[in-house]
């Protein structure tokens, strides 16, 4: 039987394994999204939630950085390039990764208090 305290030692160092790999994958998905150009865009449609409530409003990613925004139409700031093809709204929430874009960001973008890549790095718009 294995001895408590050599199994506490084993798990600890797999935690500190993880903890260093999540690090890593943030910091990937950071550098991956500064460096894209968005250009392979997917959109999935808006969805009316019940006939009392406001619409769910369209959801964008680019399949080079899985990097999200919402928005209506002409509303977009990052992902605004064409729309290269439709995707499921669960792929989109599956498939996101790192900044997802919503309207609270859209105002500070526009007056250039943030910019893209302060957002990615986890500013938050004041
Ligand atoms: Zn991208």
């Amino acid at each position: 039987m294995m001895d408590i305290s050599t199994m506490t030692i084993e798990i600890e160092a797999l935690h500190k394994e993880i903890a260093r790999l999540a690090a890593r994958r943030k910091e990937v998905i950071k550098q991956r999204q500064k460096a894209c150009g968005h250009d392979r865009i997917a959109e999935c449609d808006w969805v009316q939630s019940n006939p009392y409530s406001r619409a769910i409003p369209e959801w964008r990613i680019c399949l080079g950085c899985r990097m999200t925004e919402v928005g209506w139409g002409p509303g977009f700031r990052v992902l605004f390039g064409e729309v290269a093809q439709k995707i499921a709204r669960d792929d989109v929430y599956r498939m996101r990764l790192g900044l997802h874009i919503d309207d609270s960001m859209k105002g500070p973008l526009i007056r250039g208090e943030v910019t893209v890549e302060q957002l990615i790095d986890g500013a938050r718009p004041a």
